[in-house]
């Protein structure tokens, strides 16, 4: 009998929030009555616990993770005409990050089974003008960082991590954001770490690089009105970092509820396989922090994605397809000059992919129930 009365939300934030509400209504109450707005005492206390966390020297709070992209790449020196390699399976602020750096962006394909950057398309896709690498660490696993400073290493490259969905993902050792030049997180309300609002930030270990963004942030000024080069105003509320500084101290436990109800889904999904449903694989153990649990819906599957999900959802259980349309099939973006079939492997990933719920708190019965209601869907198909 399939069970009618389920309530499984794709995230749920209030389980997360309930037990710190009084800290962070006193965290904000303490801005408010200080008055300090803008890059005040909560921000430069953020920036340092945000800086330790991941194993770097300098962290720069900025408006959103969008422009943490940009402003990276800029205050490392990435230039007008520079090519940039990033993932075309990726959000498309990973994208509008490099154009607002007016660097070149140039797409690749990914890996079927992490949907991760594929380095083998990327070393194709090097030039005379290639500057840097963007790994994206996808659904919160990290793009092998090993790997990738060899890569970069080889190839002479700076390696600029899109960590936004990976705070205190770990893989080989490494934490997230500290392994390249530098690494933009955002802080959008339903990332691992969440701010009640937009905020982002960049990590780097370059003193250079973080002054420049310091002063990149606030019009270009590091000295008020004086303007020594073309900046921005892309700071991160003094009220978002007060409300950071209580949440951030939960992160590793709220990841580590993430993994285990992962691990939970890994387990029951095993006796899925031959009905053709593949979690996208995880090669980094513990040190993935699941942002999203994703499966693939391939086509030995009985049943169509779009059908499971319509079902799925009738039954009170909602999910998601992060993402749909792979950056260089979208319409905005079509003078780039790709087309359909230059991805191959991300574009059959956009058409299989679903992500199920996640959030921490989700309970081992609550996985159980998706992937059981997931299975009898399968088999009354
Ligand atoms: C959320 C996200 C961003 C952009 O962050 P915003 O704060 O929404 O600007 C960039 N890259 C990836 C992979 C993201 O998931």
């Amino acid at each position: 009998m399939i069970n009618t009365a389920l309530k499984i939300p794709f995230v749920d934030l209030t389980l997360q929030h309930e037990p710190i509400q009084g800290q962070i209504e006193q965290a904000i109450q303490s801005v408010l009555q200080k008055g300090d707005f803008i890059l005040g005492k909560a921000l430069a206390e953020f920036e340092t616990a945000f800086a330790t966390a991941c194993g770097v020297q300098y962290a720069v709070g900025v408006a959103c993770g969008t422009d943490a992209i940009a402003l990276a790449l800029q205050a490392a020196g990435i230039k007008p005409g520079d090519e940039v390699i990033l993932p075309a399976n990726t959000f498309i602020a990973t994208l509008i990050g490099v154009l607002h750096a007016q660097a070149t962006p140039i797409l690749v394909d990914c890996d079927p089974e992490t949907a991760l950057i594929d380095l083998k398309a990327a070393e194709k896709a090097i030039t005379p003008k290639t500057k840097a690498i963007l790994p994206v660490h996808l659904y919160g696993q990290m793009v092998s960082p090993q790997q990738l400073k060899d890569f970069a290493a080889a190839h002479n490259l700076l390696i600029f991590e899109d960590a936004a969905q990976a705070h205190l993902a770990e893989r080989e050792g490494y934490i997230a954001g500290s392994i390249g030049k530098a690494a933009a997180f955002s802080f959008y309300p339903s990332k691992n770490l969440g701010a009640v609002g937009d905020g982002g930030i960049v990590v780097t270990n370059d003193p250079d690089v973080a002054q420049k963004l310091r002063s990149l942030r606030n019009y270009g000024a590091p000295q008020k009105y004086i303007h020594t080069e073309p900046g921005t105003n892309s700071r991160l509320d003094t009220l978002q970092a007060a409300v950071l500084n209580v949440k951030l101290p939960h992160l590793k436990q709220w990841n580590l509820q993430r993994n285990t109800a992962a691990k939970e889904y890994d387990v029951l999904f095993t006796s899925l396989k031959n009905k053709g449903i593949i979690p996208i694989q995880n090669q980094s153990q513990t040190g993935h922090i699941y942002h999203l649990y994703v499966v693939r819906i391939t086509e030995n599957c009985p049943i169509n994605r779009e059908i499971l999900q319509t079902k799925l959802a009738d039954l009170g259980i909602q999910t998601g397809i992060h993402y749909p349309l792979p950056c260089h099939l979208q319409p905005a973006y079509k003078y780039l000059g790709y087309k359909e079939g230059d991805f191959p492997v991300a574009e059959t990933l956009a058409k299989q992919i679903l992500s199920l719920p996640m959030y921490p708190g989700l309970s081992q019965t609550q996985v159980k129930q998706v992937v059981e209601t997931i299975e009898q869907l399968l088999g009354a198909s």
